[in-house]
């Protein structure tokens, strides 16, 4: 079994977090350290290291995270002026949490190139 992380804590309840949303897949929450005015971390139940490691078993999976993080984007007002989405994968991606999440960053305009 994978090692658990901070997200599998979260998941689990056994650290505390902001919840935004939940299903019975999926658990999205704040970020503590906002890179923007919304920063929001949609997270699989399913604890999958990295977005690589997906397989063809969880291709519906991931699309129902698509899915349900465009339903938390409209939630949050976010849709009307835009917003992004972030996976970071590995080491040089800036990846420090081995538990699959996207990022739904919102709230301002957002540079792009990113750094
Ligand atoms: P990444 O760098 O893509 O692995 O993203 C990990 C994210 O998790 C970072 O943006 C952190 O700020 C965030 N994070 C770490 N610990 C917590 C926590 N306990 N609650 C909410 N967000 C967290």
């Amino acid at each position: 079994m994978a090692e658990e992380t901070i997200f599998g804590k979260i998941l689990s309840g056994e650290i505390p977090s902001q919840k935004v949303y939940s299903d019975a897949e999926f658990y999205a929450f704040r970020d503590v350290n906002p890179a923007a005015p919304t920063h929001i971390l949609i997270v699989p139940r399913k604890p999958i290291p990295k977005v690589t490691d997906l397989t063809e078993a969880d291709a519906a999976l991931a699309g129902r995270m698509l899915l349900a993080a465009n339903k938390i984007a409209e939630q949050e007002g976010l849709t009307e002026k835009g917003f992004r989405y972030v996976i970071n994968c590995g080491e040089w991606g800036g990846q420090t949490v081995f538990h699959l999440h996207l990022h739904i960053l919102g709230g301002r305009a957002m540079a792009w190139p990113p750094g």
